[in-house]
């Protein structure tokens, strides 16, 4: 599937939900789904029909892609992950997820956005454990030390964003210096960490059919 190019606060607005996809803009005034919070397009404020469960677990499978800024092709094939471990595959699924060396970095505090996130892995400018990593889908372990490299710590957007991150707070099974650039992985998180409303079970139900 085509990456999506297009304003990511419509996306916001289809969900009906408050996403976080643009970093401090959305802790503003200025956000969009605070200003206008029905479905963007011409028939945004029309009251649609009832949806069909088949619409309701669609709707909630692309709510979370978003929330973690994933292609299709790139959210299935952490499902299929999630699926080959013990438990409960819809816990497995976001564990995972939130795992993932892209969203380590925006929950940590280095970055914006998990978008901003995938770019800057891409780009080399972190490590993890003293070797550099730019593997967005990296799964980081239980002590695992991730840190800005040296040169990329002047970068603004990384010294505005560790500014900014006091607004969100970074989670507790996390633990950020923010002087040295470094943050550590203290434990797995658990489901009750993560807040964001998201019903995974329709998730699994859509991928099992
Ligand atoms: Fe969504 Fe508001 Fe952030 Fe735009 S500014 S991405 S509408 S939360």
């Amino acid at each position: 599937m085509a990456r999506y190019r297009g304003s990511v606060c419509r996306l916001c607005r289809r969900e009906n939900l408050k996403l976080f996809l643009k970093g401090d803009r959305c802790y503003s005034d200025k956000c969009a789904f605070d200003r206008r919070g029905y479905p963007p397009g011409d028939h945004g404020q029309r009251r649609g029909r009832k949806p069909s469960d088949y619409g309701i677990q669609l709707r909630e499978k692309q709510k979370v892609k978003r929330i973690y800024s994933l292609s299709e092709k790139q959210f299935r094939l952490f499902f299929k992950k999630a699926e080959k471990q013990k438990g409960i595959t819809g816990t497995n699924f976001l564990m995972l997820l939130e795992r993932r060396l892209d969203n380590i970095v925006y929950r940590i505090g280095f970055v914006d956005s998990r978008s901003q996130g995938r770019h800057f892995v891409k780009h080399n400018h972190f490590t993890v454990n003293g070797i550099r990593v730019n593997i967005p889908s990296f799964l980081v372990k239980i002590g695992d030390v991730i840190e800005v490299r040296e040169k990329s710590q002047k970068i603004k957007v990384v010294i505005d964003s560790l500014d900014a991150v006091v607004r969100r707070g970074v989670p507790q099974w996390l633990d950020l210096e923010k002087e040295k650039f470094k943050g550590v992985v203290k434990s797995f998180p658990v489901r009750e960490d993560l807040t964001m409303p998201m019903q995974e079970q329709l998730i699994v139900e859509l991928y099992s059919k």
